[in-house]
């Protein structure tokens, strides 16, 4: 786990300010939400945090170290996204592993990791299955446990239980929080359910046209008036 600082930073995409001005430290280990209408800036805020969009301007921090300029491949972050984003042709093990092998894990080690993160996520039957064989709560666990397979410094969760029914949604929402609990990865987690945002977050920060409009603890952000 690590502290995550972002100063200022900025992204255009042409003439459109996707977000600006957007600053905050979260504390190691700490659980928090963003939250705010469609075209808010929340996917810009996570996939420059992941490297997957550059910032136009600011700084970017992981613990100590200005990651502006590290490759997404390079940076210790893991990112869930909304629609899953498994590989169809693989197995469920070789989705979980995917990352490990790519940075080379030893197979031994591989092998053991897969199977202790199948454990902790209920997926230990289904690790020959294809993502196409599974529901979707199913394939939600499978994407978790992809990126948490990698012991990453820092999780990036875009909605990740939007997909599910209600019932889904609650027992998932559940076991997220117990797996923050356990692992104490911090954590930053899109979503646009107040529920959620209530029960998971440590802090929640209100985005509006690209701006951050408030940052605060659940219950100042949702205090009845
Ligand atoms: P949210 O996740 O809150 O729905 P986004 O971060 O996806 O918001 O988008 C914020 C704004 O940036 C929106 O106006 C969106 O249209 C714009 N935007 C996001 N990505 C791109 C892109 N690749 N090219 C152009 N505009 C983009
Ligand atoms: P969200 O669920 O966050 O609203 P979107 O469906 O808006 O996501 O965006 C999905 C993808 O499309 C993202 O990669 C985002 O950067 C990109 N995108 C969003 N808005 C635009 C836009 N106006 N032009 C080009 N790409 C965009």
């Amino acid at each position: 786990m690590a502290r995550v600082r972002l100063e200022n930073i900025k992204r255009k995409f042409n003439n459109v300010t996707a977000i600006e001005d957007i600053s905050f430290d979260i504390p190691d280990g700490e659980f928090w939400v963003l939250v705010g209408p469609s075209g808010c800036g929340k996917s810009t805020i996570l996939r420059t945090i992941a490297g997957l969009e550059t910032a136009t301007s600011g700084r970017l921090y992981i613990g100590d170290e200005l990651i502006n300029d590290v490759p997404a491949r390079q940076r210790d972050v893991a990112m869930v996204f909304q629609n899953y984003a498994l590989y169809p042709h693989m197995t469920v093990a070789e989705n979980i592993a995917f990352g490990l092998r790519m940075r080379k894990v030893d197979p031994k080690m591989i092998k053991e990791r897969v199977v202790a993160v199948a454990r902790s996520l209920s997926l230990e039957h289904l690790l020959e299955r294809k993502p196409k064989q599974l529901s979707g709560g199913q394939q939600q666990r499978v994407a978790l446990g992809r990126a948490i397979a990698r012991q990453p410094q820092v999780f990036l969760l875009d909605e990740p239980l939007s997909n599910l029914d209600a019932q889904l949604r609650d027992d998932t929402r559940a076991e997220l929080k117990e797996l923050h609990q356990n692992l104490g990865v911090t954590t930053i987690y899109v979503t646009h359910d107040q529920v959620e945002a209530m029960t998971l977050a440590d802090k929640i920060v209100v985005l509006e046209r690209g701006r951050i409009q408030q940052i605060g603890e659940p219950q100042t952000i949702y205090a009845k008036p």
